[in-house]
């Protein structure tokens, strides 16, 4: 379907280490509502939501972080701080009492943008397993 053509595609580009949307994003050359900030993470709202609260949270710096699954040992730290931005996030959010966050690594977890990300996720009741 059409889901999967397009996560092939972004995969196919995502070796290629060009920028992505969110570099756009970051440097707010491209407006996005963001919802928190540090030095480190930049965390705003799903331009697609899928639940009533949805937002990525991305390392402001790629380092090679494409997808979760080429992460390195390097990467841990950043890794640590982005799942402690979604606790922050979802405390901000008012959903602290239950969200999800997840991270689609590759073409077959149907992701397409290749720049880490969480998504976290809430506001509803959230079904399992998920799609
Ligand atoms: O995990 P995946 O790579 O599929 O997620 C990318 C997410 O980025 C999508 O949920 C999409 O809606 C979001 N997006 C966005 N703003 C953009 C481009 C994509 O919020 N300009």
């Amino acid at each position: 379907n059409n889901e999967e053509l397009a996560a092939k595609a972004a995969a196919s580009d995502a070796d290629s280490g060009a920028p992505t949307i969110f570099d756009k994003i970051i440097a707010k050359e491209i407006p996005s509502n963001i919802v928190y900030e540090d030095e480190k993470v930049l965390a705003f709202r799903d331009i697609n939501p899928q639940a009533p609260v949805h937002i990525l949270i991305i390392p402001k710096l790629r380092d090679g972080l494409t997808e979760l699954g080429k992460a390195e040992a390097r990467h841990g730290e950043i890794l640590g701080q982005l799942l402690y931005a979604a606790k922050i996030v979802a405390e901000k959010e008012g959903i602290v009492e239950g969200f999800r966050v997840v991270i689609n690594s590759g073409a077959s977890a149907c992701q397409s943008v290749y720049h880490l990300h969480l998504h976290v996720l809430g506001g509803r009741q959230l079904k399992w397993p998920p799609g």
